[in-house]
């Protein structure tokens, strides 16, 4: 007997027939002799529509507890109607709450970590033979506040949840396969891969392939959760994401990702003298701005450039910041740059190969596009170019890198990014 999570997204569990189906399929495995616990998202678009709600209510941003208490909505029917459906089909079952089910969160709206999980309720309704529900992407704070996880949080609840239960495996449902080597709408034979690390598979979700939540993955690595990605839609084995994947002979790149929502700033003739890169990046960071690739270049005459990326969503934000310091820190002149795009090389096996980055640099040149940034870790290398081409790009790599195979064939409908 296995003690399972099963995650299935918003796309799965989109309209009753879907929801039926869910049903049908947990019932399946409850019956195999496992014990289940099910976490499900917001049926379809629903978060989306709740926000957009709010935005014909508010005129500014509308009240951050407000809003969780809101989205939080959306998950609740899913876990209620799904407890009906296992239930009409003899199965007991019992559906939770977030706070019911123990997720405890710090107090931060809108994009909370979890901070603790007390699943007795969760064990006791399970060793009592029901299949336990749980709402995903939402928990309490100690002081009974609701909160919700961040936009995708689903993920994360089923994978702590996994972890706090001690799961044999967290199955992750989706409208795809599993997790390919780059997206199979870009390429066609982009093939699913059958194991990837957890640091490959962070990179490629940190990297906008929007199967896994980051922080998900994040947790099963810390915890060391079994994951599999695979589709609610037919029973084909998925991807196994895990401490150490088997790789072919000879491959040293195991996915390509991009990122259109890149934004680059350009700081032009700062006064170089000791801690400006910390006054400007300190107050990027107050106002919550992520910053991914930094360059400086030469310092002439006593003043520096350096350029940066944000996201696209970030950058006019990112700008006022930078014009509100402009007399603390001392520059000629701030700009900034869309239409970019940030493709990335992701491999386990690429910090001891040599060539892999200079590989990506001549693939891209071939194509007659210049490279305006570039980051490296031990398991990715990351170009910034223009974004007219990508398509083009990313099958060159692909094709490059020895991914291509046409054995495998995409099935399945667009990547579910719920
Ligand atoms: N329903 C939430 C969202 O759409 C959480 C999730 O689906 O994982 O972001
Ligand atoms: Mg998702």
């Amino acid at each position: 007997m296995s003690l399972i999570v099963m995650k299935f997204g918003g796309s799965s569990v989109g309209d009753a027939e879907r929801m039926k189906r869910v049903a049908n399929r947990v019932v399946e495995r409850q019956r195999e002799g496992n014990q289940c616990v099910v976490v499900v998202s917001a049926m379809g678009d629903t978060t989306d529509d709740l926000i957009d709600l709010s935005k014909q209510i508010c005129s500014v941003t509308p009240p951050a507890r407000e809003m969780d208490m809101l989205l939080t909505t959306g998950e609740q029917v899913s876990v209620a109607l799904l407890s009906m459906a296992i239930q009409s089909l003899g199965q007991p079952a019992l559906s939770f709450t977030g706070w019911q089910a123990g997720m405890y969160t710090e107090g931060v709206h809108g994009k909370a970590r979890i901070t603790d999980i007390q699943p007795k309720r969760i064990l006791n309704a399970l060793n009592q033979g029901n299949v336990v529900i749980v709402a995903g992407f939402q928990g309490m704070t100690t002081e009974g506040e609701i909160t919700t996880l961040g936009r995708g949080g689903s993920d994360t609840t089923a994978v702590a949840l996994a972890a706090a239960i001690e799961a044999d495996v967290c199955e992750i449902f989706t409208d795809v396969d599993g997790i390919y080597s780059t997206d199979p709408r870009v390429v066609k034979c982009a093939r699913k891969l059958p194991e990837i690390t957890y640091d490959e598979m962070l990179e490629l979700a940190n990297l906008g392939a929007a199967v896994l939540h980051p922080r998900a993955v994040e947790y099963a690595k810390n915890y060391n959760v079994p994951l599999v990605v695979r589709s609610s839609f037919n029973h084909n084995a998925g991807t196994n994401v895990k401490e150490e994947a088997a790789m072919e002979q000879g491959i040293v790149v195991r996915g390509i990702a991009s990122d259109k929502n890149v934004a680059r700033i350009s700081i032009l003739g700062i006064e170089e003298k000791p801690g400006q890169l910390a006054k400007v990046f300190t107050a990027l960071a107050k106002e919550q701005i992520d910053v991914d690739i930094i360059v400086q270049s030469g310092i002439m005459n006593g003043q520096a450039d350096f350029s940066f990326t944000v996201s696209l969503t970030d950058k006019d934000r990112a700008l006022e910041v930078i014009q509100g310091i402009r007399s603390e820190v001392g520059f000629r002149e701030v700009s900034s740059q869309e239409n970019l795009v940030k493709v990335s090389i992701v491999g386990a096996g690429m910090v001891s190969t040599p060539g892999v980055a200079a590989k990506m640099f001549e693939v891209i040149s071939d194509l007659g596009l210049s490279i305006n940034m570039v980051s490296t870790s031990e398991i990715k290398t990351s170009c910034v170019i223009d974004n007219s081409r990508l398509n083009e790009v990313i099958q060159a790599l692909h094709t490059a890198y020895g991914l291509d195979t046409d054995t495998t064939v995409f099935v399945g409908g667009p990547q579910d990014r719920r």
